[in-house]
């Protein structure tokens, strides 16, 4: 297999790494959704980075992954996905595919995944790799994620991995009542933000903490 270390013995050195990542740069910043902590203990990160670079696969930070694009940083994925509270069967949209990696924990942990990504190589390239991974109940589009997916919603939850100035109109219409949608929020420096959608339809919102994510691109 291409993409696992291999020590002298033929042991897997990415499952060290991993454990390793989820202990030191995940669980210890207050992570506690065993879930979580097992998806990510799971996904294999080094398949999702370029080749030139899957050293770094578990490095404490975001990586590039070309045509100016990044990985998110691992403890962000956690934080994130924590915070969508997701149940095995739920309904989740992703905008910004990227390398794939966020939708594949979301796939891990039993949700139905529909990721948009604007970039159309990355979209086909996230696609191609999760197939060979084998990761099902994945639904791709290449589009403009600010109008989240109309015919597929409403959903039980969404997470935004690029950064619009506000939130986009269509993302808050599209969630369902008592779901989560998590999302930075602001042009350079953001706040993580998630908003919790009450039955009357209203949006109450907290936030989590600042990142730096890649703006969402908006044709508007
Ligand atoms: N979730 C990804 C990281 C995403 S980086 C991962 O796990 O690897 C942000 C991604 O959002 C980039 O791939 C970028 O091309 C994409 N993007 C930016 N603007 C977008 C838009 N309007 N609609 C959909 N995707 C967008």
């Amino acid at each position: 297999m291409r993409w696992s270390f291999r020590g002298d013995d033929g042991q897997d050195l990415a499952v060290d790494r991993r454990k390793h990542m989820v202990e030191q740069q995940i669980r210890q910043r207050g992570i506690v959704d065993e879930r979580v902590l097992k998806a990510m203990e799971t996904v294999p990160r080094e398949a999702f980075m370029p080749h030139d670079m899957q050293d770094l696969a578990y490095a404490d930070g975001a990586m590039p992954i070309g045509r100016g694009q990044t990985i998110s940083q691992p403890f962000v994925v956690a934080a994130m996905t924590e915070a969508l509270q997701l149940e095995p069967g739920m309904r989740i949209l992703e905008v910004g595919t990227g390398s794939g990696y966020q939708a594949a924990v979301l796939s891990e942990m039993g949700a139905e995944v529909y990721t948009i990504e604007f970039i159309p190589d990355l979209a086909r390239e996230a696609r191609a790799r999760m197939e060979q991974l084998g990761y099902e109940h994945l639904h791709y589009m290449c589009g403009d994620g600010n109008l989240g997916w109309p015919e597929e919603a409403p959903f039980d939850g969404i997470i935004v991995t690029a950064a619009p100035p506000v939130l986009p109109g269509a993302l808050g219409e599209q969630l369902k009542p008592g779901g989560r949608l998590v999302i930075p929020v602001g042009r350079v420096e953001q706040d993580l933000r998630v908003y919790r959608k009450n039955d009357d339809g209203s949006l109450e919102r907290h936030t989590l903490f600042a990142v730096r994510f890649v703006p969402l691109v908006s044709q508007g």
